[in-house]
Order: structure tokens, then C-alpha cells, then sequence
């Protein structure tokens, strides 16, 4: 059982306030991961819960009891860091044996939780070897190996991927999902890279500045992005923003006037404004389709064509000399210069009042 609460936790470094009053129920079991551009506090956040640091202000809780005066190591939390920290003239067998040896337990334990660890990360043939003499996904493995066998009760791993090559860090991040699957034990989880964030997680923190923006499940952040910040850090590409006027209808039903486009009906939800706002239109790249010659649509001129195989990524300039980005699915014969008509679709559009809020 482990049920992380954090209640208006603050942090700061001297004057410089790192974490405000942040508010976060983490649920027994589930995988969780904090998100956000660097330096927007995702560290500081997990080792306030580790214990390896002490909040400025604010309440951790595990299990419904309070932490704040509770040391690291007798959290029952184990860590996992970007750089492994293993020590380098020991075998693997050692600095898996360490931290269990300095805890007094009995020798037959210890090689059983071994054993056991070994077998699910598939490192049994390098346990007499030293962390020198494997490659980084392999030290990865023994970094998680030494947290598995303190059978904590939960998992904290900051940016544990980010040392590996491209390759290595998609089938390790599989590892990590299948592993949270098997030990079903609460785990929290710290990347930059958002991609990351939705492949694994169950719910994802997206943080900036020390602030909490949004907490939600992958698809829920993607569909229905709480404010512009989410809206841009969460897909790829990143979602198109338009300057747009929001001009309320007789019947309840108005219109979106974007610069250099036309009228477009309002996605369903918007509540009109009785009055005329300024807002901002947010199109995912995927979401805008070319549409026939003289029909209703956003005209734009193609600058640049990548051809991926499995889609065409377009940009694309607006009359007004706004960006537009286009992700057709598959093949297409587009070529700079052509002259596009874009047709958004509405039903998937995201609006944004003045303060950056989500309106539909
Ligand atoms: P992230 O992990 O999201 O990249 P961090 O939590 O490491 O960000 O850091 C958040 C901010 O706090 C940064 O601006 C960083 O410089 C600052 N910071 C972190 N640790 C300390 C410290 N010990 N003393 C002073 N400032 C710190
Ligand atoms: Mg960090």
C-alpha cells in the first residue's frame, strides 16, 4: 500500500520560490508522472517526497501519515536517478547487495530478492560483472534492480531514460510499463519529454514554474488541455494558435473570425461570450485538412514539405503571415508553393479566452 498525499507544498531556496503550494493525491498503485519544460521544479517535487530535502512549508503524506520529519530511508520509498550511482568497483551482485547488507538482513535473503530481481530484469548473466563493463541500458536495469530489491512500497525515478540512445530508451521505457504491471507498486515517474509521459503514465502532473497546470490521464490532457501552456507542451507537433475573434450569434450559436481566415462555426461547448472577446483558436496539426479549391476554409501557401512515408508533415503561411502547420496521414503530392484551402475541424478545436483558459 502506498498513497502519496502532498498538500500546499512549498519549496523554496532563498528567496527563490522553486515549488507554490502544490496540491497532489498519487493513488496506491498507479504510475504517475510529472512533466514539464526543464527547471520547472519535477525534481525538487520528488525529492521533497523521497525525503532527501525538506519542504519550506506544506504536508507529505504516506499512507494518511504525515512524513515531513521521517528520514529517506525510513520512507520506504526507493529512488531511481538519471546518472545510475552505482558504485563503479563493485559487481552488479554488490551494489545490489549493498544497501540490504548495511540493513543488517540475513545473508539467504538477500540472495533470494537478488535472484528474484535478476530474473525480471534479465541481468542474471551480469551479476559478477562491474558497472564499467556493461552498456547504459544494462546499468539502467541494475539502477532499478537496487531499488526492486528494497521491495519498497513505492517507486520514485527521476528521468531514469535520459542517458540512453533513442532506441534503447522506447524499449526500456516498455520495460518500465511492463515492470510497473508485474510489481503493481506505486511509482512516480520524472521526464521532460512528453512523449514519455504518455506512453507510460495513468495520470500525468504537468508542472511549470513551480505550479501545478493540469493533472489528468494522457488522453484527457490531449483532448481537452486546461489552458494554452498544456495545450502547447502536450502532441506533437505542437498545436497551431490563431488569433481569433469571438463573435457571439443571435440564437446562442456564434462565430470565430480568425485574422486572415473566415468565419468558422464555434466547436460545440463554447459558451459564447455576450460580448465580442479576443481569444486564441488552438488546431492540432492533425486536425486541418485540405479542403476543395473555392470552398470554406483557411487559404495558405506551402513553404515546406516533409515527406515521412507514414505521413506529410506541411507548413504552411496564412495571407496574414501566420505559421500553419499541416499533419496529412500517408502520402500526398504537395509541393512548395501550392496554394492550400484548409478546412479545421471544429469539432476538435480548442478556444482560449484572454487569461490562456480553456472556454469550450
Ligand atoms: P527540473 O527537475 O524540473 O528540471 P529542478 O526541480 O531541478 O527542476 O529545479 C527547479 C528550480 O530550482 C531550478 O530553477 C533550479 O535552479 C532551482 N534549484 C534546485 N535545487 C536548488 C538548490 N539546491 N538551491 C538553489 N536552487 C535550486
Ligand atoms: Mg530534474
Amino acid at each position: 500500500m502506498s498513497r502519496i498525499t502532498v498538500e500546499k507544498l512549498s519549496k523554496s531556496y532563498g528567496a527563490v520560490k522553486v515549488l507554490k503550494e502544490i496540491d497532489l493525491d498519487i493513488v496506491d498503485g498507479e504510475l504517475i508522472v510529472f512533466v514539464g519544460p526543464s527547471g520547472c521544479g519535477k525534481s525538487t517535487l520528488l525529492r521533497q517526497i523521497a525525503g532527501l530535502d525538506r519542504p519550506t512549508s506544506g504536508e507529505i503524506r504516506i499512507d494518511g501519515k504525515r512524513v515531513n520529519d521521517v528520514p529517506a530511508a525510513d520512507r520506504g520509498l526507493a529512488m531511481v536517478f538519471q546518472s545510475y550511482a552505482l558504485y563503479p568497483h563493485m559487481s552488479v551482485r554488490q551494489n545490489l547487495a549493498f544497501g540490504l547488507e548495511n540493513a543488517k538482513m540475513p545473508r539467504a535473503e538477500i540472495d533470494q530478492r537478488i535472484a528474484e530481481a535478476a530474473r525480471m530484469l534479465e541481468i542474471g548473466k551480469l551479476l559478477e560483472r562491474r558497472p564499467g563493463q556493461l552498456s547504459g541500458g544494462q546499468r539502467q536495469r541494475v539502477a532499478i534492480g537496487r531499488a526492486i530489491v528494497r521491495n519498497p512500497t513505492a517507486f520514485l525515478l527521476d528521468e531514469p531514460l535520459s542517458n540512453l540512445d533513442a532506441e534503447l530508451r522506447i524499449s526500456t521505457r516498455a520495460e518500465i510499463a511492463a515492470l510497473h504491471a508485474r510489481l503493481k507498486a506505486t511509482m512516480v515517474y520524472v521526464t521532460h519529454d512528453q512523449v514519455e509521459a504518455m506512453t507510460l503514465a495513468h495520470r500525468i502532473v504537468v508542472l511549470r514554474d513551480g505550479r501545478i497546470e493540469q493533472v489528468g490521464t494522457p488522453l484527457d490532457l490531449y483532448n481537452r488541455p486546461a489552458n494554452l501552456f498544456v495545450a502547447g507542451f502536450i502532441g506533437a507537433p505542437r498545436m497551431n494558435f490563431l488569433p481569433a475573434r469571438l463573435e457571439p450569434g443571435a440564437d446562442g450559436n456564434g462565430t470565430l473570425k480568425i485574422a486572415g481566415g473566415p468565419a468558422l462555426a464555434l466547436p460545440a461547448g463554447t459558451s459564447p461570450a455576450s460580448a465580442e472577446a479576443d481569444v486564441t483558436l488552438g488546431i492540432r496539426p492533425q486536425h486541418l485538412k485540405p479542403a476543395d479549391a473555392g470552398s470554406r476554409g483557411i487559404p495558405a501557401q506551402v513553404t515546406l514539405v516533409e515527406a515521412l512515408g507514414s505521413e506529410t508533415v506541411v507548413h504552411t503561411l496564412m495571407e496574414g503571415g501566420q505559421r500553419l502547420l499541416v499533419v496529412l496521414e500517408g502520402q500526398h503530392r504537395v509541393a512548395v508553393g501550392d496554394r492550400l484551402t484548409l478546412r479545421p475541424d471544429m469539432a476538435q478545436a480548442h478556444v482560449f479566452g484572454e487569461d490562456g483558459k480553456r472556454v469550450n
